[in-house]
């Protein structure tokens, strides 16, 4: 142990004179306080943080974010972000917000401005959900806070919640930070990612609380039949159990698959659909989500009023962006022509399905919703393939960051996550790098991140990146 890491204790021993042992295993003078301590201590996160994932944001992202740093130019295909792919927020919601920008200074009400509140009552009231009123709809900041704040409200110790498997893994992670166990069920791709409810049912204890549905999917891009979300429905109630629904992908749905809000065909159960800008607005920036209860309020207004308590403590959410949700929310829903047929996002799709048509790797189910493909590959051609070591490789021989499977809380290890955010030729060109690195893997099957084309401190780099990974 060098001196200079324990510097404070070696000054106390100066001032002193008289010796003891400490942590570095120096003799030292008996502890005393010295300013310098503060200096040198080790801040250690909260316990509570040590099931906590969220692997789309990183290790894998900040590498490719150092290697943006050095000069290279990575194509990322690991978030969602409509605007990094130049997809635009309605201009009528920007000028929304503009007119508003005066009203938009204080502080407003903390379950949101009235007008955006009625917005999605409205919306709830064309899609056949009754009972709505403006009292059941809470704004936040972004569909990732409601998350959190509707768990909190709900859980105690060692409650459980079902959660998809594979899953938007913010739901996992907010289940665990909130003292409860996330209960993952399988949406399996040899079932097109859409869950079993009988095997859901055998999942349920004593303990179970509450289920989380995510359709259409991230990250599979399933849309749920009627039928299934009738079945889950009907547990939930005979349960009792909570049922959250993301919803926040609604219209994004291809070739003719048919979204069905989960709360049309939840009665006799609390039900909460979560929406928001990010998506389908293509607003992730300016941090607008809702949540809107129907079915069996009536029995839940201690919990709502939980829900408002923690809705109180952080005062409000982002006020000035509320002011675009009733713009957008009304009239015409541009999202359409991305997803209809010669739309971007449509033929962005259809270039991912027919690149694994092409691929003697891949598998996809094809995704009837949201922005994701959920890629497998093929374990009878690849069998030693490996979700992570695969998008290290291919961000740091290929350049393109791809999220690997198990970032999504599922047990396999032979699928990554692609967004069709990108058009079609980039996806194009994308995809032929994926088949290009698979080639090398099936005839040199165990390569590693530091074989390839790379520089030497690319390479070096991967393998301590490789190591923190293992
Ligand atoms: N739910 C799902 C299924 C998502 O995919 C995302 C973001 O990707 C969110 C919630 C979070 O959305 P927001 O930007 O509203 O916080």
């Amino acid at each position: 142990m060098d001196k200079v890491a324990c510097g404070a204790f070696s000054d106390i021993s100066a001032v002193a004179g008289r010796k003891r042992r400490d942590f570095c295993g120096l003799h030292t003078a008996p502890f005393r306080y010295s300013p310098r301590m503060h200096t040198e201590a080790t801040f250690r996160p909260s316990e509570g943080l040590k099931h906590v994932r969220y692997e789309i944001r990183g290790r894998l992202a900040r590498r490719a974010h150092e290697l943006e740093r050095q000069g290279y130019e990575i194509v990322s295909l690991n978030i969602g972000n409509p605007r990094a792919f130049g997809l635009r927020t309605p201009e009528t919601m920007r000028l929304a917000m503009i007119e508003n920008l005066a009203a938009a200074e204080g502080y407003c009400h903390q379950k949101g401005i009235f007008p955006a509140r009625e917005a999605v009552v409205m919306q709830q009231q064309e899609r056949g959900i009754s009972g709505v009123t403006a009292e059941d709809v809470f704004i936040g900041n972004g569909v990732s806070e409601l998350i959190d704040l509707t768990l909190r409200a709900l859980l105690n110790d060692g409650d459980e919640v079902l959660v998809p498997s594979p899953d938007y893994p913010l739901w996992t992670a907010a289940v665990t930070l909130n003292r409860g166990r996330a209960v993952h069920y399988p949406c399996r791709p040899e079932n097109g990612f859409v869950p079993d409810p009988a095997e859901v049912a055998h999942l349920c204890t004593a303990r179970t609380r509450a289920i989380v549905v995510i359709n259409p999917n991230n990250p599979t891009g399933a849309v749920y039949p009627r039928a299934v979300l009738e079945a889950l429905a009907r547990l939930a109630e005979e349960r009792g159990l909570v049922v959250f629904s993301d919803e926040i992908y609604d219209q994004m749905t291809y070739d003719g698959a048919g979204f069905v809000p989960l709360a049309t065909l939840v009665h006799d159960t609390l039900c909460a659909t979560l929406a928001g800008l990010s998506k389908v607005y293509r607003a992730c920036g300016y941090r607008v989500g809702w949540v809107a209860f129907s079915g069996r309020t009536s029995a839940a207004g201690d919990y709502l009023s939980a829900l408002e308590l923690l809705c109180s403590l952080r005062l409000c959410s982002n006020v000035l962006a509320q002011w675009a949700v009733q713009t957008a929310l009304g009239g015409h829903q541009s999202v359409r022509e991305l997803v209809a047929p010669r739309g971007r996002l449509h033929d962005s799709r259809a270039a991912i399905l027919a690149a694994v048509q092409r691929s003697r790797f891949l598998t996809l189910a094809p995704p009837g919703g949201a922005m994701y493909a959920f890629v497998g590959v093929n374990p009878a051609v690849l069998p030693d393939f490996d979700d992570q070591r695969f998008a290290l490789d291919l961000l740091e021989q290929k350049h393109v960051l791809v999220a690997p499977g198990v970032s999504f809380n599922v047990p396999y290890r032979n699928h990554f996550r692609v967004t069709n955010l990108p058009d079609a030729s980039t996806l194009h060109k994308v995809f032929s790098r994926i088949e290009e690195l698979l080639t090398e893997y099936a005839t040199a099957p165990r390569p590693t991140a530091a074989r390839g084309s790379v520089t030497p401190n690319v390479v070096g780099a991967a393998a301590r990146f490789r190591q923190g990974l293992e």
